[in-house]
């Protein structure tokens, strides 16, 4: 099924034929009739610029709108949001959409607007893989964060974590679209509101007046843009249960260990949301451990029978794709050259059928046959494949890099950290017996199979795997290559004369030393990808490394708070089932990507860095529903293991 809006193009301007409606209105005099509009409805009576001009600095601000549709209304909002706030000032947008335009009907229509150009380039260039649920985009020039939920406000707005310093209440008609405008929604609003927050429509409905009024708004009636005679604007005024943002809370001064690319991505994700990081590293350089391979692929290995490894796939790999493209990595860090999942064994045949009848409705992946992915590839490929035309390498140490450069994170390189102590509400870290300063709120370690040795009471169960990958110079019959090819392993197109080639897989082996049988098992698993690849058999090793993955025994990452194992005993002793887990104090992993890692780590850093500001008083919205996100508890096998459930993550 199509989840995108059917559209009908009127004098150029987008027209819904589901809920027939205007997405913005335009006049014959006027061709930005549908900005100004936008300006003057949820803009100026949110009083937007005033308060934007205001913010003390490093403020966080988050508007939630129901009806994301050509986006007009965010480009405009994040427009004034660089005119006014302060230049460290943080804005999250969230916005809910049941019908997303394509990218193509979004740039159409952002067409209109030659100002916003530059702005409507970096939001399309991100807006692709959308998927029902929770999507990020990142816009860091813009200093701003959005997060566009794809559904029915009615199944998005009560999963999401956020409290609205302003609501931009559009969606089309209440006449056209009585579904969406139910008290429930209101009654949802006045529940994301604090005693700041205000709401803007550019409808005067009665029903809508008295529905916000019950649900703790006080509610004006004031002017409408152009024809428009009247519209609603007002505050929160109830007595909500989610407090105001304290003006105490404060970004948190975090420590990061271990900065391979899960805690590169983590101190990056932080320090975007205004957080002081020091990342600290035994090793001289960062990328030292399995993140210094030359490259990593990015694609989800879907198998449809373990949903919430298949979300963390499915969201990540979108996640990354877009994140990576914000990041501005030069073309030799990071392509998207495509790639074909190969189903070359009966068992491998049989998975990829079956992802490609769940997803073949989607823009995720396409099923071809072997003669289809032959000219895909531009080498013979023998079996079905799926296609993932997005599917890119990138280079995790450049990738490290250019997340090292923001300016509020600090490196400690040479620096191996023995323990990680509680002092009163802070954490101390201690290098060779000796405790250091300053203290930090809170700590995330992300040193890999490490981490159960420095957080001995966690009960972390990790398990290292060895990997050995290669680089081989091109030969005639891997030349013509155009994508990645996976099948067992993973080759990549040529890059500056030179193919990539891996992986070998043993868990428990935790040697790095380069072996010439792994070379060669690589180069078989290189010939079963093509028939035209025996000859590659021969191949000369230009390079080859071997590096140890930290993996979990049911493969997702380990990633969020954890406690001393002692605590959860006790609380298992006083009630079995189901436990709201205690509050975070201050304490994270973030481990076990297994070899997806560098698709999985920026998502998860997203996440966890989303729910360390929050833990701290600061109004971030969240990224995820609770129960996905709890599925990642770092301490789930020891939660199991005592025969509890966990319901929520206090605060
Ligand atoms: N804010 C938009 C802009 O700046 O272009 C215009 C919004 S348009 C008038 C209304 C949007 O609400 C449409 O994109 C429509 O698909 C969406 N919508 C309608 N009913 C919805 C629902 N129940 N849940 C989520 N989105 C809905």
């Amino acid at each position: 099924m199509n989840m995108h809006a059917d559209l009908e193009w009127h004098d150029g301007l987008p027209y819904s034929t589901r809920f027939q409606d205007i997405y913005f209105s335009a006049s014959a005099e006027d061709a930005q009739h549908g900005l100004a509009e936008t300006r003057h409805v949820f803009l100026q009576h949110n009083q937007l610029a005033q308060r934007w001009t205001s913010l003390p600095p490093a403020s966080h601000f988050t508007i939630i709108e129901t009806g994301f549709g050509s986006g007009l209304n965010f480009l405009a909002a994040v427009e004034l949001w660089l005119q006014t706030a302060p230049p460290d000032a943080h804005l999250h947008v969230v916005s809910i959409e049941i019908a997303p335009f394509t990218r193509e009907d979004l740039q159409r229509a952002h067409a209109h607007f030659p100002q916003l150009r530059a702005l409507s380039a970096q939001l399309c260039a991100q807006y692709s893989l959308l998927h029902q649920g929770f999507n990020q985009i990142e816009l860091p020039e813009y200093r701003t964060s959005l997060t566009l939920m794809i559904g029915d406000v009615a199944t998005c707005l009560p999963a999401l974590t956020a409290t609205a310093d302003a609501w931009f209440l559009d969606g089309f008609a209440p006449s056209k679209n009585p579904e969406m405008w139910h008290q429930a929604l209101f009654s949802a609003m006045g529940a994301r509101a604090h005693a700041g927050t205000t709401f803007a429509t550019f409808t005067s409905a009665g029903l809508v007046r008295r529905g916000l009024q019950a649900a703790g708004f006080t509610v004006e009636k004031t002017a409408g843009y152009g024809q428009k005679r009247e519209m609603l604007k007002g505050q929160w005024s109830g007595k909500s249960s989610v407090l105001a943002p304290s003006p105490r809370a404060h970004a948190p001064n975090v420590a990061v260990i271990g900065a391979g690319i899960a805690g590169c991505s983590t101190a990056w994700h932080l320090a975007q949301m205004g957080c002081k990081v020091t990342l600290f590293e035994r090793e001289s350089a960062p990328a030292s451990g399995a993140s210094g391979n030359p490259k990593g692929m990015l694609y989800p290995r879907l198998n449809t029978e373990k949903p919430l490894n298949d979300g963390l796939a499915l969201r990540s790999y979108s996640y990354a794709l877009k994140h990576y493209t914000s990041l501005q990595m030069a073309s030799d860090a990071f392509q998207m050259c495509g790639l074909l999942q190969l189903g070359g064994s009966a068992r491998e045949q049989k998975r990829v059928r079956k992802v490609a009848k769940r997803y073949s409705h989607s823009k995720l992946l396409k099923a071809l046959t072997a003669a289809e992915a032959s000219v895909v590839a531009g080498v013979e490929i023998a079996s079905e494949a799926l296609f993932f035309p997005e599917g890119a390498w990138v280079n995790p140490v450049a990738a490290c890099h250019a997340y090292l450069r923001h300016p509020l994170i600090t490196t400690r390189f040479n620096h191996s950290i023995g323990s990680v102590v509680q002092i009163n509400e802070a954490w101390q870290l201690s290098m060779a017996e000796k405790p250091m300063q300053p203290l930090f709120d809170a700590v995330v370690v992300t040193n890999a199979s490490e981490a159960s040795t420095l957080l001995p009471d966690s009960g972390l169960l990790l398990s290292p795997l060895r990997g050995q990958m290669g680089v081989i110079h091109t030969q005639a019959a891997l030349q013509s290559l155009k994508t990645i090819l996976c099948g067992d392993g993973y080759v990549t197109p040529m890059v500056e004369g030179q193919h990539a080639l891996g992986a070998t897989f043993s868990p428990g082996d935790t040697s790095v030393a380069v072996r010439e049988a792994d070379n060669q098992a690589n180069l078989d698993m290189l010939a079963s990808l093509s028939p035209q690849f025996s000859d590659a058999l021969k191949a000369h090793f230009t390079a080859a490394r071997a590096a140890i993955r930290c993996g979990t025994s049911d493969y997702l990452p380990d990633v969020g708070p954890v406690w001393p194992t002692a605590l959860l005993q006790q609380l298992a002793t006083i009630s079995t089932a189901p436990l709201a887990l205690p509050a975070a104090n201050g304490l994270y992993v973030h481990v076990g990507h297994g070899s997806k890692g560098l698709m999985t780590a920026p998502y998860c850093a997203a996440l966890l860095a989303r729910t360390i500001c929050r833990t701290t008083g600061m109004n971030v919205p969240l990224l995820s529903e609770q129960a996905f996100w709890l599925g990642l508890t770092p301490q789930r096998q020891v939660l199991k293991a005592l025969g509890m459930r966990w319901s929520g993550i206090g605060s």
